[in-house]
């Protein structure tokens, strides 16, 4: 079976390059009737923090990315690279190495000086003693000829000169592992079949199978996503806005509708743009991503968004509609259903966020008009408009949208004016400013006795 991982360190939140690998780990999985499997590389016990952790789990569980096992914790498996790396050294894989820093310094600098690459020579590989009061690092022995090719599902093979390759460090002074080792170990050990990642690994990449063949295992098969960039073609960060997955569930957007904008970001399926989730496991396949990096765009993921606003179930855009609405802490039970607002906003909302500010004073009583609604809507021409429209609307027996447009016309007629100036007034009053759907369906969501009131209110 296919088994693929997605293996953040927990430095930071979830960011949108991280969620898109997750997604293609995912959807490699789940389209071959694989094991994703979510692993947590916190051995950089400075950086790694618990609230980190959460930010990705949350994230994950957001975008309904799932994984079959997990989280494993690298810092819960010590013991094992410990043993590992032991083994390497038993085998002749691995070194002591007693060099100071100052002396490593110098070695860059002739080097520099003699426009090589700097590199570590080698100088511990055949030291027989130990070199007293120096707590020394291990080195893993890298082959010294012959090259390396990494067989990448996206860039096809790319070839490495172990000459070009040192004797990298798998053990810190203190006995811990570093990243090269662990996530060796991990992948062997978790049996990956394939590793996606971000192609900032792709020089880990030889290093890495170098030390597979050393364990006697076989490498996994490699495919190097190419990074997403800003508008201005830098690498996506902070600076170009929002990057953390979970503040565009705070933005109001759908965690799909994000999915699919990342789905896309590289990959294409002829002229596609709207995929649902089976589609992408259906059509999604990593050797159709592109080798160049693709940028961010916020426009396309807007659209989309209102693509999936428009096109959801009611219920499920409720369901997300829900935690805006706890985050503005009003009393649902004061308004209609979420499926109501869903269905009444799923045409105009191009964000959650919008159909949640949106629908407020469905909850909450207007507090405050408009000014410049109010002075133009509110006044000595609307007052009568208003006082026969709550008779008129006070006598209504069936309170629904289409007797209510029904007074709202004969409103108008009577008084001969157009029927939004008999509206206009109207939805200042219950929603504090000129703009709403549809009249008659506020209305008739509001609820008679809600409307009344705000009318009253509007008069005094
Ligand atoms: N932990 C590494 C990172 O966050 C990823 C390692 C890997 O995927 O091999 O960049």
């Amino acid at each position: 079976t296919i088994r693929t991982r997605f293996a953040p360190s927990p430095t930071g939140y979830l960011h949108v390059g991280g969620a898109r690998t997750a997604l293609f780990s995912w959807l490699y999985a789940r389209k071959h009737g694989g094991r994703f499997v979510l692993r947590i590389e916190d051995t950089d016990l400075e950086r790694s923090t618990a609230e980190s952790v959460q930010a990705i789990l949350d994230g994950m569980s957001w975008l309904g990315l799932d994984y079959d096992e997990g989280p494993f914790y690298q810092t819960q498996r010590f013991d094992r690279y410990k043993e590992i790396i032991q083994q390497l050294m038993e085998q002749g894989d691995a070194y002591y190495c007693y060099c100071s820093k100052d002396e490593l310094e110098e070695m860059r600098e002739k080097q520099r000086a003699n426009k090589e690459k700097p590199r570590y020579d080698g100088r511990c590989r055949h030291l027989t003693e130990p070199k007293p009061g120096i707590e020394p690092v291990i080195r893993f022995k890298n082959p010294t000829s012959g090259s390396v090719v990494v067989k990448d599902m996206i860039r096809g093979n790319v070839e490495f000169k172990n000459a070009e390759l040192d004797d990298l460090i798998i053990a810190r002074p203190d006995g811990t592992p570093t990243y090269n080792l662990t996530v060796v170990v991990d992948d062997m050990d978790m049996q990956m079949t394939h590793v996606i990642r971000g192609d900032d690994h792709l020089n880990n990449s030889p290093r890495q199978i170098n030390i597979f063949n050393a364990l006697g295992a076989e490498p996994p098969k490699f495919a190097h996503v190419p990074m997403i960039l800003g508008d201005d073609g830098a690498r996506l960060s902070k600076r170009h806005g929002a990057v953390g997955v979970m503040s565009y569930r705070d933005q109001g957007y759908l965690p799909e509708a994000l999915l699919n904008y990342l789905v896309r970001l590289g990959w294409s399926h002829g002229d596609q743009e709207v995929f649902s989730i089976q589609e992408m496991i259906e059509f999604f396949d990593i050797e159709d991503v592109n080798r160049a990096a693709s940028s961010f765009n916020t426009e396309k993921l807007l659209w989309l968004n209102q693509q999936y606003i428009k096109n959801s179930s009611a219920s499920h855009i409720a369901k997300h509609l829900a935690w805006h609405m706890e985050q503005r802490a009003v009393d649902l039970s004061a308004g209609p259903t979420l499926e109501q607002i869903a269905v009444l906003y799923q045409e105009r909302a191009k964000t959650l966020v919008e159909m949640a500010d949106s629908s407020m004073f469905f909850y909450t009583k207007v507090s405050s008009y408009d000014e410049k609604a109010a002075k133009k809507n509110l006044n000595q021409t609307s007052l009568p408009l208003l006082q026969d429209m709550k008779t008129r609307l006070s006598q209504i027996i069936d309170w629904l949208a289409e007797p209510i447009h029904t007074e709202i016309k004969a409103c108008a007629e009577v008084h001969e004016v157009g029927m939004g100036k008999v509206a206009q007034p109207i939805r200042v009053a219950i929603t504090g400013n000129t703009v709403s759907p549809s009249l008659d369906v506020t209305l008739e969501l509001m609820g008679r006795e809600r409307t009344l009131e705000a009318i009253e209110l509007a008069i005094d």
